[in-house]
């Protein structure tokens, strides 16, 4: 995307050089370290996430079947645990100050899964035919988790703020178009296509969750192996009838399932097996 280079050059070059007002739109993405636009404060961003994810569950029917909602909790709280310690292990425990995770399985037809600042994780039930598996589950859920450690939400919010507000201050966009600044939420974290057209993942996002993810799931005790047999099922799923949810969020190739297969080996170095 054209904004993203823009924006990655304003990061790199100008901002550290004459701007120095600018730095707050720009954040680095934890372990990676590539620079990304951030237009939002970590602190809005979890207050807005608070508040869509209980307007959320409020219009959408929680799944009844406990066993599934149980291995849904089971597998988030896996991962969950991963993030943190390996946060912990790159001295950036900071970057998940304000979390407070949470787990909820809805019914819905939707191949659908996502996770929104501060660890707030929906899964649908029509996504679980695809998983089959504990590990499959935790290959979804794992790479959700990823894009949401990885402000990749902060990054799609700011540019669709951008694309759509222009020049407009942002405070003053929160503040008097919350309509639109909704729609570009709803957009941005992929909560289903009747708020228009999805925003894709940047094909960089994308990469970095399924690397985060697979090591996360790895900690876990899933083995990272199941991420190809996952990815190949949704492959599979996708010459149905028309592109899941998921799928229109998740570009999914046989360069994808190639990248993983290479990130594979050092993601075996995280597995133990439970
Ligand atoms: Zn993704």
């Amino acid at each position: 995307m054209i904004q993203n280079v823009f924006f990655q050059k304003l990061c790199r070059v100008i901002v550290p050089g004459v701007f120095s007002l600018l730095l707050i739109t720009c954040s680095t993405v934890p372990i990676t370290g590539r620079k990304q636009l951030s237009l939002i404060p970590g602190s809005t961003m979890l207050s807005m996430s608070a508040q869509q994810y209980g307007e959320f569950l409020k219009t959408n029917k929680l799944a009844a079947d406990q066993q599934q909602l149980a291995l849904v909790k089971r597998v988030g709280q896996g991962i969950q645990h991963a993030v943190e310690e390996y946060f912990r292990q790159k001295n950036l425990s900071d970057q998940l100050k304000g979390y407070n995770w949470e787990f909820n399985l809805v019914e819905s037809n939707e191949v659908n899964a996502w996770c929104m600042p501060g660890g707030k994780v929906v899964v649908y039930t029509g996504i679980l035919p695809v998983t089959r598996t504990d590990a499959g589950l935790a290959v979804v859920m794992g790479h959700e988790i990823a894009h949401a450690v990885a402000e990749h939400g902060n990054e799609r919010m700011s540019q669709g703020l951008v694309t759509q507000f222009g020049g407009m201050a942002l405070q003053e966009a929160l503040a008097n178009k919350p309509q639109q600044t909704q729609q570009i939420w709803m957009t941005a974290f992929g909560l289903g296509a009747q708020y228009g057209a999805l925003l894709p993942f940047s094909r960089t996002q994308e990469s970095e969750a399924d690397h985060l993810g697979l090591i996360f799931m790895s900690m876990a005790g899933y083995n990272p192996n199941e991420a190809v047999n996952f990815w190949q099922r949704m492959s599979a799923q996708k010459g149905g009838q028309g592109p899941p949810e998921f799928m229109s969020t998740h570009p999914s190739d046989e360069t994808r399932i190639a990248k993983i297969k290479q990130d594979l080996p050092e993601a075996m170095q995280y597995y133990k097996a439970k």
